[in-house]
């Protein structure tokens, strides 16, 4: 018997015991980092308020219960059960029973309703059907995204659960070694912004945490055939870990199912959807620009199917020696500062992805609170001396002057912006400009995934910050649902109309100029003098927003592609005012990465400090070196640490 099933015995017998004399377990199972109990007595079960917390905490793991399929109530007799024991108010959508789990996923637009006090609505539930419900939100806004992974998932189901029990006894299984050390090996991102990704291992167990691009740099990948990383193979990697989906972090997250990893991705569940949106965009718009595709879109699926998610604050087994906790990052929807605890008690390291310290409208600031952490690899994209960024109401003010002064040219304003997390943040502040009265009232379009990033942020509100999430809930109080938006839908045609109509704001994609509908609307405003180009975020070191930023004026139109009308000799003539209103990036400045370490709790031994340009990297260290005396590093490409 292997030692996996042992096990499973033990821990049945172990719950058995545990249980009143009238419930039973029929079996227990690993799926993920979970541990499911069948039984055939689920009313009973769920007529115990505590048991399943008490077990978990028992056990210290995350306990599901399923009825036994032998059990189960007929769906239709269900159905008509469940749809009296939920109050009407969470106007429920969709009801889809999975006899096989006996799981009913319940889709409904208000899920607190569905969930109940502390749960009590979900063990009504179960106490009057026997299924185990599982509550998911209808969007406010209808994404195409959400619906489209939410119905691969069910398609998938049963090779999903393979996966999962696949998983769950890789992540149960023996501990082999004694022998004792943690190692970090930087695969990208180090002394540069983008291509994130990093190993972080133990004599047991190789964790991948990120993979992604260099804007600006098509064609430069992370390391991963570095022996730590994907030279020994791809099945030698236990987990991938997505600290956020902006692709500089996720874009060669599908490739690795492509060099046969066909293990677990950790991440939050708008993390994946995020990553499914922008990924699938990305093999587009490389297509678009006769790139070949590195991967193709069946590995996005691949990639989806084997998410896991987990929430902000769940502590999780992920290898035999590792936990993992993701803890809010603020840097965009479901974003993630990723807490590792290593062996039992052994060593902790946080990896910071992208944070914003500091609370903005869209999300709470970053949590940098841990049980222990011993080291930090941080994020330095503003970790230059001088890299201080106006605080929020300045930049909000300047925004709203250079709105004011275009629209009193009869101008347009347009914004390159990433269609994660900054287009929402400017959308926040726009309607809030409106309803002030503080700029005039006039059309915002949202042009490339704009709309849709902003569907997928109404879909998981818990993820947003307190007050915004409280608006949301409240339908008419969603900022995002405001009339004056409006998503460009009908392309080419569409955007000429608004280039010959009046004043308007224009938010589109790409942030950093490297591609999608930003370079139509360049060559349709570009020429204007009365127009503005206004740049919100971060523009790396090579892309046309970085030279267009510098001064650059005489834009070659391979530039902006077959849209461009040209200004002679093959170059467009850019008239626009270019204004840069800093003050809204999703990371950081200098001072609130130096906030962020010198007010976490523990203070961590050692920092590293990555995802950043040379300068700023090295500015950074030495600062955190010089202030809190703690050990620093600004690697390089890889360098591999060991800790211990
Ligand atoms: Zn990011």
């Amino acid at each position: 018997m292997s030692t996996v099933e042992q096990q499973l015995d033990d821990l049945k017998a172990e719950i058995t015991s545990e249980l009143p004399n009238d419930i039973s377990v029929s079996s227990v199972k690993y799926e993920g980092p979970e541990l499911v109990v069948y039984t055939r007595d689920p009313k009973e079960f769920a007529q115990q308020g505590d048991l399943i917390r008490k077990l978990a905490s028992k056990l210290r793991k995350r306990i599901t219960v399923r009825p036994d399929p032998s059990v189960l109530s007929r769906p239709d007799e269900a159905r008509e059960q469940i749809t009296n024991v939920i109050p009407e108010e969470a106007g429920v959508t969709d009801l889809d029973f999975h006899a096989d789990t006996g799981e009913v996923v319940i889709e409904a637009e208000k899920p607190g309703m569905v969930i109940g006090r502390h749960g009590s609505t979900l063990r009504d539930i179960t106490k009057s059907v026997g299924w185990t419900p599982e509550v998911v939100r209808t969007p406010p806004i209808e994404s195409s995204t959400v619906s489209n992974v939410r119905s691969f998932l069910k398609q998938e189901r049963d090779d999903r659960r393979d996966i999962l029990e696949r998983v769950g006894r890789q992540i149960h299984r023996e501990e082999m070694s004694d022998d004792e050390y943690v190692r970090i090996t930087t695969l990208g991102c180090c002394r540069e912004v983008g291509r994130a990704s990093f190993i972080l291992s133990t004599p047991e167990t190789r964790i991948l945490i990120d993979c992604g691009d260099k804007p600006g740099a098509e064609g430069e990948v992370p390391y991963l055939h570095a022996p730590e990383a994907f030279g020994a193979g791809a099945q030698t990697i236990d987990a991938v870990v997505l600290t956020h989906a902006h692709l500089d972090h996720s874009a060669f997250i599908p490739l690795l199912f492509k060099y046969g990893y066909d293990g677990p991705i950790y991440c939050t569940e708008p993390t994946r959807d995020l990553m499914g949106l922008l990924t699938l965009d990305y093999l587009d718009v490389a297509s678009k620009e006769g790139r070949a595709p590195p991967y193709e879109s069946e590995m996005v699926r691949e990639a989806i199917k084997h998410c896991i998610p987990l929430e902000y604050g769940d502590v999780t087994d992920i290898a035999p020696d590792v936990k993992l906790t993701f803890h809010n990052a603020g840097h965009i929807l479901g974003s993630a500062v990723s807490h590792f605890h290593i062996g039992d008690g052994l060593y902790n390291v946080a990896f910071s992805g992208d944070i914003h310290y500091d609370d903005t409208r869209l999300f709470n600031g970053a949590v940098n609170d841990f049980p222990r952490v011993e080291t930090l690899v941080l994020e330095s994209t503003y970790g230059g001396r001088n890299d201080y960024q106006t605080d929020q109401e300045d930049s909000e003010r300047k925004l709203v002057d250079v709105i004011n002064e275009a629209h009193d040219r009869d101008g347009k304003v347009l914004i390159p912006a990433f269609a994660v997390g900054r287009s929402q943040e400017i959308m926040l502040v726009l309607e809030e400009a409106m309803r002030s009265g503080k700029i005039p009232e006039m059309p915002v379009h949202l042009d490339g995934m704009i709309w849709e990033a902003t569907a997928i942020h109404t879909t998981y509100p818990e993820y947003l910050r307190d007050d915004l999430r409280d608006r949301i809930f409240h339908e008419d109080e969603n900022p995002f649902l405001a009339e004056q938006f409006n998503h460009i839908d009908a392309g080419e045609e569409e955007r000429q109309d608004v280039a010959d109509g009046g004043p308007c704001i224009i938010l589109s994609t790409s942030g950093m100029v490297t591609g999608g509908p930003i370079m139509s609307w360049l060559s349709h405003l570009g020429p204007d003098p009365d127009s503005s180009l206004v740049f919100v975020g971060y523009q790396a070191q090579g892309t046309l927003g970085r030279r267009i930023q510098n001064g650059w004026d005489e834009i070659p139109t391979s530039e902006v592609g077959a849209a461009g009308n040209g200004g002679g000799r093959g170059t467009l003539s850019l008239n626009m005012n270019v204004e840069t209103v800093d003050g809204f990036s999703g990371h950081a400045d200098r001072a609130g990465l130096e906030n962020f370490v010198k007010t976490m709790n523990p203070r961590p031994e050692k920092v590293l400090c990555v995802h950043g340009d040379e300068r700023s990297t090295q500015d950074l260290s030495s600062a955190l070196y010089h202030d809190y005396n703690m050990r620093t590093f600004a690697p390089k490409n890889l360098e591999t640490f060991r800790f211990l």
